[in-house]
C-alpha cells in the first residue's frame, strides 16, 4: 500500500515506535528494504536523495517503488529526501512521490521558514507529505560531539510548525550523517523540550552507529522516523570485499542477490530496533 509520510508517522508517535527511512537508488537497495518490510510486517520508508540523481533515473525509482508498494497490504512511502532545490520536488511529485523533505536547514531562518511553507501548499494540495529541517545535522560526522549552536531550538520550532504546516520536523539532537569518530552524544533533553513543544513526528537524521539505548529514549520522546543509510551502505561494501576475495566469486547476478540479502538482514535489524514490528 503506497501512502503519505502522515499514514506511518502519525501511529508512530502516538504509540511509541518509529518508521525506518532507508536510502534507496537501485533495484538491490529497493528489493532490501522491501523485503525487509514484508518480513516483518512494518511499515517503511523509501528515501531518494536529491543527490542521487545522477545515480539512478528518479521516474524508473518511483516506478520501481510504488509497482512493488501497490502490490503488498503493508504501508509504503515513497519519500524524497533531503532536497534543496524546489524544481526537484515538482519532479518527484510528478513521478508519483507521496512524501518530500524539503531541506532549508543551511537557509536563515526566515528563508527556511518560507521555502518550506511554499512546498507544503503545493505538496498538500496534492497529498503529498513534508518534511522540513531545522537546526542542522551535520553531513561530515566529524567529531562524537555536535556543537551545540547546531541543535534545533524547541521555541523556534514551535513557531516553525506553526508558520509552515508542515508534517514532521527533522531536528538536530547531536546525530550526524555518515561515520561517527566515537559515541555520538544525543542531546536528550533538548528533544524533550522539542517534543513538548511540537505534536508533530520528530525526525532524527544520522541514525547509524547511534548506541541502541539512545535510539530506545529518542524514540520514547517523539521521534517517529528515523533516517539510515551509512550502516547498510557498509554492509553491502563489506559483503562485496568479501565476495571479490573469495577464489571464485561467481556471477554479477548472484554477487548482486548476496550484497542485497546482507543489506536486508541490516534493515531488519533496524526494523526490530525501532519496534515499527510491533505497529502491524
Ligand atoms: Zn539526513
Amino acid at each position: 500500500m503506497l501512502v503519505n509520510l502522515d499514514a506511518v508517522l502519525k501511529p508512530a508517535r502516538e504509540e511509541g515506535y518509529a518508521v525506518g527511512a532507508f536510502n534507496v537508488y537501485s533495484l538491490e537497495t529497493i528489493s532490501a528494504v522491501y523485503r525487509a518490510a514484508l518480513e516483518c510486517r512494518a511499515p517503511v520508508i523509501f528515501a531518494f536523495g536529491e543527490r542521487y540523481i545522477d545515480v539512478a533515473n528518479i521516474k524508473v525509482i518511483a516506478s520501481m517503488v510504488r509497482t512493488l508498494a501497490l502490490d503488498t497490504d503493508i504501508p509504503m512511502v515513497l519519500h524524497l529526501d533531503h532536497c534543496k532545490d524546489i524544481a526537484v520536488i515538482y519532479r518527484a511529485v510528478t513521478a508519483g512521490f507521496t512524501s518530500v523533505m524539503f531541506d532549508g536547514s543551511q537557509l536563515s531562518f526566515d528563508d527556511n521558514l518560507d521555502g518550506s511553507r511554499r512546498v507544503v501548499e503545493f505538496a498538500h494540495s496534492v497529498g503529498v507529505t513534508v518534511e522540513a529541517e531545522l537546526g542542522s545535522v551535520p553531513f561530515d560526522a566529524a567529531g562524537a560531539e555536535v556543537p551545540e549552536e547546531y541543535l534545533t531550538r524547541s521555541d523556534e520550532a514551535a513557531r516553525f510548525v506553526q508558520a509552515t504546516g508542515i508534517d514532521a520536523l527533522a531536528v538536530a539532537v547531536g546525530t550526524a550523517h555518515g561515520e561517527y569518530k566515537g559515541k555520538p552524544k544525543i542531546y536528550h533533553d533538548r528533544l524533550g523540550q522539542i517534543a513538548s513543544a511540537v505534536p508533530l513526528p520528530l525526525v532524527l537524521h544520522g541514525g547509524s552507529g547511534i548506541p541502541d539505548e539512545d535510539v530506545v529514549k529518542a524514540i520514547g520522546a517523539g521521534i517517529a522516523k528515523i533516517n539510515v543509510n551509512t550502516q547498510i551502505s557498509s554492509a553491502a561494501v563489506k559483503c562485496m570485499k568479501e565476495i571479490t576475495g573469495r577464489e571464485k566469486p561467481g556471477a554479477l547476478p548472484d554477487i548482486m542477490k548476496e550484497v542485497e540479502d546482507a543489506m536486508m538482514s541490516e534493515v531488519k535489524g533496524f526494523i526490530r530496533l525501532f519496534l515499527a514490528n510491533k505497529s502491524m
